[in-house]
């Protein structure tokens, strides 16, 4: 059993649109992730950046309610503000779950519900024709209707969430995670053998998609601000026995040129340190085969 993610937004922390940011894309976090030869045809979103209105036209296209299960990594705006503008939520008959976790005492379900106040946004949740429902998820596993999701916290702010996703019959996996520091900066609720227990986690994932914000001058300007540089996440990947990384959450002062050179520069630290592993950046649009 195969996994297959689509890319529609790989953007972190605004929306960077533009002619200098066109091949990268503009729009923030979401990856859509199917099993091909699964029956159900059924959907898993990872988190709702702006990328995610796209899929919602694509998945409108079908004519049809949707049935989707979006995991949220955490409810930095750049991770939810695409959701409100997300189709299926508008259309009767389709469903919603979405899962994730609380941000200290608050509720996701109360942190999606004042996104769409009325002081800052036209429709409330109670107002959307989709059936919704959220659930909380903190670390372990869970299932999606034949795909295994385990989750573990990371270093970042707030209550953020590292995703692993593989077919519960067996097969390939993918990672995401999205938003991490792995450097040393910080102060984060994760416990003094965290890198122990992420390598673990990640071990011999075949795809991973990973933070990789930053250029090395840049990782130690914004130390404690919860990302990590490209040879950070290089280097995580490699200690993991990934097959292939995926740079993601671009910075949004980054143009195509700044990540084209991030990339080349990303491939030759991985030629020197991690054997086989495949590095290329996210671009909207990309479909991953895994
Ligand atoms: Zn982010
Ligand atoms: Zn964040």
């Amino acid at each position: 059993m195969s996994l297959r993610a689509t890319i529609w937004g790989a953007r972190g922390s605004i929306p960077a649109p533009g002619p200098d940011t066109a091949r990268y894309g503009g729009n923030t976090a979401c990856v859509s992730v199917e099993l091909p030869e699964s029956a159900s045809g059924r959907v898993i979103i990872l988190d709702a950046g702006t990328g995610i209105r796209n899929l919602g036209r694509k998945l409108a296209e079908a004519e049809k309610p949707v049935d989707v299960d979006l995991v949220v990594s955490h409810t930095h705006w750049d991770h939810i503000q695409g959701l409100p503008f997300f189709a299926p939520l508008f259309a009767d008959g389709s469903r919603v779950r979405i899962w994730g976790a609380k941000q200290g005492d608050v509720d996701l379900e109360t942190i999606l519900r004042e996104q769409m106040n009325p002081v800052v946004f036209p429709v409330p949740l109670d107002g959307l024709a989709a059936e919704l429902q959220v659930v909380h998820v903190g670390e372990g596993e869970f299932e999606l209707d034949g795909c295994l999701v385990s989750v573990m916290r990371v270093r970042h702010p707030g209550h953020t969430l590292g995703l692993r996703l593989q077919p519960t019959e067996g097969g390939p996996s993918l990672a995401y995670v999205t938003d991490n520091e792995v450097g040393s900066g910080g102060n984060y609720e994760v416990g003094s053998d965290w890198r122990d227990r992420f390598i673990k986690f990640l071990d011999g994932v075949d795809t991973l998609i990973h933070d990789s914000m930053y250029t090395e001058e840049e990782v130690k300007k914004y130390s404690g601000w919860g990302h990590s540089s490209f040879v950070e996440a290089v280097d995580v990947a490699a200690e993991a026995g990934a097959k292939r990384l995926v740079l993601f959450h671009h910075n949004p002062d980054h143009d195509d040129e700044a990540v084209d050179k991030l990339l080349s520069e990303a491939r030759a630290v991985a030629a020197e340190r991690a054997g086989n592993l495949d590095v290329i950046a996210g671009c909207e649009g990309m479909e991953l085969n895994i």
